[in-house]
């Protein structure tokens, strides 16, 4: 697989690198920086060889067009400061402040395009209209870098069309997440635990049916316990439920039972009668997850549950874990996110975070990041990667 060295000298040449810098946002202010980090050791590597850096990403999901809410450019300065060189934005992606910004560019320094989605090409289905967007994005540049591992599962026009249009390569940072995702893929150590949770509940359940051939443990919290359980003949009031996903639900219970996998449930519910806003007090109540009251939803995992998710994780000697088990950005429905995470640190072999809320929990609850073997920067990516599917932006590298 090749990386930047495989560009040549890349002085005075101008890269076009896609890095993921969706970082989450409270008006202006970035309330957690970690995908800028992780962006910066490819970037700095590009201008130190005197490549002229243009950066490339997007925030949020702006529909297509133009969208003051979802703008990179408080995303430019904090860049700037983490790289110690000032960063060009430029208020287009492809116009004329691209162009004018990328031209003003001298060897070595960096530009940071506004929002890649504010144009329909990026994500669109139809292939010629990614691809002719692909094509103005590759006339900024002379090489690509494919660095924005949060994205490879998509084949969009700044992940995949583009690297169809330069010489392109690998960054460092997707490097180094393929590399730890093949140690969880080829011969694991056992008992391998994971844990799923979140609120993307369609997108995970499909990633059930693959690791049930994979694991020795699925722990599952977050969103999609509600749907189980209800798969289950329990009522879940105001849950999180996907009433379409009932039937393959039970078909995982029985197909785990089947392969001696163990599908481990929460035994108790932390419910409220609305789900935080602000606006009011929280008023959490643990119930038995067999009783959730019809005018309440499940908010986070029960403390005896979080006791039985960190008993399995200590016997783990590989673990990999996405998504929250609840509401972690609210204190009163944090306690289960923090019991996995606590075990985490504790599991005597590799323990991998992915998902980019997994990721900024771990941190907003205040624990040492180097107390887990990998924090992956994509949930997504690492989920489709761990299922054995082919991830386009990686695909397209290899061709
Ligand atoms: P990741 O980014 O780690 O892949 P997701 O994006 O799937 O994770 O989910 C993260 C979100 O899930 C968090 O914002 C959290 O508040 C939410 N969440 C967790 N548990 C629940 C629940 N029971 N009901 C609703 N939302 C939940
Ligand atoms: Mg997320």
């Amino acid at each position: 697989m090749s990386g930047i060295d495989s560009l040549g000298d890349l002085r005075g040449k101008r890269v076009l690198v896609r890095s993921d810098l969706n970082v989450p946002l409270d008006g202006d202010r970035i309330t957690d920086d970690g995908r800028i980090r992780a962006s910066v050791p490819t970037i700095r590597a590009l201008a130190e060889a005197g490549a002229r850096v243009v950066v490339t990403a997007h925030l949020g999901r702006p529909k297509g067009a133009p969208d003051p809410a979802y703008s990179l450019r408080p995303v430019a300065g904090r860049l700037g400061e983490l790289l110690g060189r000032p960063v060009a934005f430029a208020t287009d992606t492809v116009g004329e402040s691209a162009t004018a910004t990328v031209e003003s560019l001298a060897d070595g320094d960096v530009a940071l395009l506004e929002n890649v989605r504010f144009n329909e090409g990026e994500t669109s289905k139809d292939d010629d209209v990614r691809g002719s967007f692909a094509g103005q994005l590759a006339q900024l540049a002379d090489a690509f870098v494919s660095d924005g591992f949060g994205v490879v599962h998509r084949k969009q026009a700044s992940v995949y069309d583009v690297a169809l249009r330069l010489p392109s390569a690998m960054g460092g940072l997707v490097a180094a997440e393929i590399d730890v995702l093949r140690r969880l893929t080829v011969d694991p150590a056992r008992p391998y635990v994971v844990v799923l949770g979140g609120s993307k509940v369609s997108d995970k359940l499909g990633v059930i049916d693959n690791l049930l051939g994979k694991a020795d443990k699925l722990l599952i919290g977050g969103g999609m316990v509600y749907t189980f359980l209800k798969a289950q003949g329990h009522e879940v009031g105001k849950s999180l439920l996907e009433e379409d996903q009932l039937d393959t639900c039970l078909r995982y219970l029985t197909e785990a039972a089947e392969r001696g996998v163990e599908i481990l449930l929460p035994t108790d519910i932390v419910v409220d009668t609305e789900f935080p806003s602000g606006e009011r007090e929280p008023q959490p109540v643990v119930v038995p997850a067999s009783a959730i009251p019809g005018d309440s939803l499940g908010l986070d995992i029960g403390p005896e549950s979080g006791a039985a998710f960190a008993a399995a994780l200590a016997e783990a000697k590989t673990v990999f874990w996405n998504g929250p088990m609840g509401v972690f950005e609210v204190a009163a429905f944090a306690e289960g996110t923090r019991a996995v995470a606590e075990a985490l640190t504790h599991v005597d072999g590799l323990s991998v975070v992915g998902g980019g809320d997994s990721a900024a929990a771990v941190r907003a609850l205040g624990f040492d990041e180097a107390a887990f073997g990998h924090i992956s920067t994509g949930g997504g990516a690492s989920l489709e990667f761990l299922e054995g599917k082919e991830l386009p932006g990686i695909a397209v590298l290899e061709r």
